[in-house]
């Protein structure tokens, strides 16, 4: 079976046997049946004032300690399909000639039409990476303690990616 980049582009980081489950999915079209299957329902955080308690509700829990967000906003700006996961919390700013970095939490506005669970792994990644910059094992391991399911969901929502690539969305409206 041959792997198309678009699910490369997506899953590529994965086990060849699951690129392959993957790539079955979209061809026989049930991508989006099996994507609403695991979650069926979505989620009611639909602006900027839900999504800031949503995430404080989050860090104050796991992370009290972390430094504060001056931003917590959906961003129609982030070219999250283009760059899968590599969304960025930390915004350096030139102010006063010096480099500044400012804590904000971005999350993409595709994600105003995901499951709870894949907002929440989103969520909880930009939140992980206020004490971890880089994609390593201590960045992982708070990404779990916070949602033990992190991994399967990070999954399920880069296959929800692969899906708005292919012009369809999770949810009727
Ligand atoms: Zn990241």
């Amino acid at each position: 079976m041959t792997i198309s980049s678009l699910v490369k582009q997506y899953v590529g980081q994965y086990p060849l046997e699951i690129q392959q489950k993957v790539q079955a999915l979209v061809d026989d079209a049930r991508l989006h049946d099996f994507l609403v299957e695991r979650h069926p329902i979505r989620h009611a955080i639909y602006g900027d004032h839900e999504l800031r308690e949503y995430v404080m509700e989050i860090k104050n829990h796991y992370m009290k300690k972390s430094s504060p967000l001056s931003k917590i906003i959906y961003d129609d700006k982030i070219h999250v399909i283009h760059n899968a996961l590599g969304l960025h919390t930390y915004v350096s700013r030139v102010q006063g000639g010096k480099l500044k970095s400012k804590n904000e939490l971005r999350v993409s506005t595709v994600f105003k039409k995901a499951s709870d669970g894949m907002l929440k792994m989103i969520v909880v990644h930009e939140l992980a990476h206020l004490k971890e910059k880089e994609h390593n094992k201590a960045f992982y391991r708070l990404c779990v303690h916070m949602m033990p399911d992190y991994h399967q969901v990070e999954f399920e929502t880069r296959l929800y990616l692969l899906l708005l690539e292919m012009k369809q969305s999770l949810y009727e409206s």
